[in-house]
């Protein structure tokens, strides 16, 4: 796929009202939030906007290089590069190389532990495994001090949590159970097995076989365990095949708290996503993960096939997949997306503390100026003239202040035309006149009566605010 796709139909379609009412009827509730503009990211033109940009933008990025320790992983297209998006009413678009497809890798280990809790609850998964980040590289033979893995999301982990699943079932179908999951969480359509990569990894898995005999030392794994069909079976998860349209759809099921957006298939119980996210949002990015969660403050996993799963609760699914590597594994276009996404729209879970408190307003850096993707095209900027209509007519300079950091024009009119001017003019606000003033606003707008704040000022009797507003307006 060289270009976007939005994934709407090419042709309009033209229906009977029977064939309307049968094709809607079992989508009523999405079909009325469509047409009155309140899907998830109801401004979901200016996201795919945003998308095409910043493909464009970082494609030009080559830094890094693809993973070398198997030659399946080493020969394919360092090049490739795609960005899908899938929000939680199912919004999807996709641009680059969103049809081809790449091994899960790491990014498997998130689907494998939401099987154990499933299965066992959380009390029995965690008396195998900690949660806790290693602060080590992904397939470090370190444990702590339990003798248990650091957490699911590195490779000693996700050999546990293999260990765990579906124990009394053969390997044939314990593989297909976990093949069939990601295929339910992707939106229906079957994800693939890369024969070449799973025996690779088995023949060149010195690393994972040492896990797995120091894990079984220590008396990590369930009584009966059997080491080298566990062993097979991680190797086979991390070798099936996905495309970024599916694991835009896998992230946004997760976003969606375990109910698939395009099916409607309660996958995971909303309990095991919250935990899951909160080990991907801790752990996910192998010794990187500190650094993420502090700038880009969302549950992600990442792969050494270059894959990258970004999920905003609640809203939206984004899957990265780009080959080359950082020195910590991941994928580096797939971290710049990320930075870049976070840098226009307020998705960092902690940019709702932005604005308020000390130290908001102008220059409070983190979240000024960010677009929130939940609002309505012009909804932000109409509630933000509302806001600044307000806080003027209170003489809210601290608002004020944010709102001019937020990207609110000062000198914006309602619908009346009156503007800030004018209200904390009427109400005798002098630090707000002069706060406005100095900040160029228009001195002498006129409202739909044909007031100028100099009338408002005059007609309250607050002469000194029109000895400034006449001042002004005479420069
Ligand atoms: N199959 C890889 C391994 O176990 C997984 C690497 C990864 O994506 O982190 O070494």
């Amino acid at each position: 796929m060289g270009s976007g796709s939005a994934q709407l139909p090419a042709q309009p379609l033209l229906l009977t009202a029977e064939e309307f009412s049968a094709v809607t009827q079992f989508n009523r509730g999405l079909i009325e939030r469509a047409a009155r503009g309140e899907l998830a990211v109801p401004d979901f033109p200016a996201l795919v906007d945003d998308l095409q940009r910043i493909h464009q933008e970082v494609r030009a990025d080559r830094r890094g290089a693809v993973a070398a320790y198997i030659p399946q992983l080493a020969r394919v297209d360092a090049d490739q590069f795609a960005i899908s998006v899938c929000t939680v009413d199912g919004q999807r678009f996709s641009i680059g190389d969103a049809d081809v497809n790449f091994c899960l890798q790491s990014v498997s280990k998130t689907v494998s532990y939401c099987l154990t809790l499933e299965e066992h609850g959380p009390d029995t998964v965690h008396r195998h495994v900690g949660r806790e980040p290693s602060g080590q590289g992904f397939n470090e033979l370190t444990f702590n001090k339990a003798g248990l893995p650091h957490n699911p999301m590195i490779n000693a982990g996700a050999i546990m949590s293999c260990a765990l699943i579906r124990r009394g079932l053969d390997a044939a179908d314990r593989f297909d159970y976990v093949a069939e999951t990601w295929k339910r969480l992707a939106g229906g359509r079957s994800v693939g097995f890369n024969n070449s990569v799973y025996l690779s990894e088995r023949s060149t898995a010195d690393r994972n076989f040492a896990l797995g005999y120091s894990m079984r030392e220590r008396g990590a794994f369930p009584p009966g365990t059997d080491l080298l069909a566990t062993l097979e079976f991680y190797f086979q998860c991390c070798s099936i095949e996905v495309d970024a349209q599916q694991l835009a759809v896998a992230a946004a099921s997760l976003a969606n708290a375990g109910v698939c957006p395009l099916t409607e298939d309660p996958v995971f119980s909303a309990r095991t996503v919250r935990h899951c996210l909160s080990l991907m949002s801790s752990c996910g990015l192998y010794d990187f993960s500190g650094e993420f969660a502090f700038t880009i403050g969302l549950p992600a996993k990442s792969g050494v096939s270059g894959a990258l799963m970004l999920v905003v609760p609640q809203l939206m699914g984004i899957a990265i997949w780009s080959p080359r590597l950082d020195a910590q594994g991941n994928s580096v276009r797939g971290i710049e997306v990320c930075r870049r996404l976070v840098d226009c729209y307020n998705i960092h879970t902690y940019d709702l503390l932005t604005g308020l408190g000390p130290g908001a307003g102008a220059g409070a850096g983190a979240g000024a100026g960010k677009r929130d993707p939940r609002l309505k095209r012009q909804q932000s900027a109409i509630e933000g003239i509302v806001g600044l209509c307000f806080a003027a007519s209170q003489g809210d300079l601290n608002e004020i202040r944010r709102l001019a950091a937020c990207n609110v024009p000062l000198g914006a009119t309602d619908y009346d035309g009156r503007t800030a001017l004018h209200l904390a003019a009427a109400e005798g606000h002098r630090e707000t006149v002069e706060f406005l003033l100095s900040a160029g606003v228009d001195p002498k707008p006129v409202d739909r009566w044909g007031g100028t704040p100099l009338d408002d000022a005059n007609r309250a009797g607050h002469r000194h605010l029109a000895r400034l507003l006449a001042d002004a307006a005479r420069l």
